[in-house]
């Protein structure tokens, strides 16, 4: 009898599961963010569905920093100098972006809002036409505002003075990915992909297969390497290809070096694999900003393992943790130089 009804169950759940990966697309962060899960029924997967698009609409109304949300509400405060009561939805972004900025010397470094929104890269639906001009970065660049400016008590956010904006254009879709995938294994959900523009987070297997996931190159198109995720990863890049212009001959990007105040130099893109969506987002922004010759450091201190970075010549340079499992897409492969393990 109860072999009936085990096989009865078994064969209930195998007509209620989806044969093939349930896909959909959510338009969110000024990019299209694809959800992929595996191994559940229509039901819960259009419940999940439902759920994560109201909850990046939101996300991305609260953390915007110019749009009439929550953060642009604070940064409007700060940006006079004064205090700014944090709502809930702001409190852990502060906290957590604060202690990666530090950890990464500043080179990751949301307070850096004004000289974003000078060059333009704050409005994710207009790329800019020229740089802005260099005494205005250079008065920016001189007020050095950091995370460390601003103290947090309780909910009140107060700023030493009025340099810093808070932009998290560099970590919120990590933080999203991660409660995303929150979300889902709150549902009970075990195999899936919350993937933000070839940023994203896998969790279990596509089957009896594990997901495979694309590099995108830097310079040109297509795939560059793949790698098959284990059980629970993060993939995220930083390019300099992702928002940029030309002007008078020469590239202008949307990572900006908050030492000088001008688009990083050096590197074309840093990917990052780590467990944490929100350390590898804000990580591949902090090595694009370190470059060919000082990324080692800085992964060290920001506690990222696996790591690839492209420079300015297409070598790739990368950490033997990550290149004992990547897979090159492109023949012939490009040159490596690998790092000291991490
Ligand atoms: P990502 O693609 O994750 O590297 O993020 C790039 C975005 O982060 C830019 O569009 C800016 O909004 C913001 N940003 C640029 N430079 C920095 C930096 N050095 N630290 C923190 N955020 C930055
Ligand atoms: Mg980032």
């Amino acid at each position: 009898m109860r072999v009936l009804a085990m096989a009865l169950m078994l064969l209930l759940s195998a007509c209620t599961r989806a044969p093939e990966p349930i896909q959909h697309q959510i338009y969110t962060f000024g990019t299209l963010v694809d959800i992929t899960l595996w191994g559940v029924s229509q039901a819960k997967g259009e419940q999940a569905l439902a759920m994560l698009t109201e909850d990046f609409a939101r996300m991305h109304q609260d953390w915007h920093p110019s749009e009439g949300g929550a953060l642009a509400a604070v940064n409007e405060r700060l940006m006079h100098g004064e205090a700014a009561d944090l709502p809930e939805s702001l409190l852990p972004l502060v906290r957590r972006s604060t202690e990666l900025s530090v950890r990464s010397g500043g080179l990751f470094n949301p307070a850096i809002g004004r000289l974003i929104r000078l060059w333009g890269f704050s409005n994710e639906f207009a790329v800019p036409t020229a740089p802005p001009a260099g005494a205005e970065i250079e008065a920016l660049v001189a007020r050095a505002p950091s995370m460390q400016d601003l103290t947090l008590e309780g909910n009140v956010l107060r700023p030493k003075d009025d340099a810093a904006a808070l932009d998290f254009g560099a970590f919120a879709k990590g933080y999203a990915v991660d409660r995303a995938i929150e979300r889902l294994r709150g549902l009970g959900i075990e195999h899936a992909i919350v993937n933000a523009g070839g940023d994203l987070r896998a969790i279990g297997r596509r089957g009896e297969r594990p997901w495979r996931i694309g590099i995108r190159q830097p310079r040109g198109k297509g795939i560059l390497a793949s790698l098959e995720t284990r059980g629970d990863e993060s993939v995220f890049t930083s390019g300099d290809y992702e928002r940029f212009f030309e002007h008078e001959g020469r590239r202008y990007h949307h990572i900006l070096d908050p030492r000088s105040g001008y688009p990083a130099q050096g590197a074309t893109s840093v990917t990052v694999v780590s467990r944490d969506a929100a350390l590898a987002d804000a990580a591949a922004t902090a090595l694009l900003v370190a470059g060919p010759e000082h990324w080692v450091e800085v992964a060290k201190a920001m506690g990222v393992s696996e790591v690839m970075l492209v420079d300015g010549t297409g070598k790739v340079h990368m950490t033997p943790a990550l290149a004992a499992r990547i897979r090159f897409e492109v023949t012939p492969a490009p040159e490596v130089e690998l790092s000291e393990s991490l």
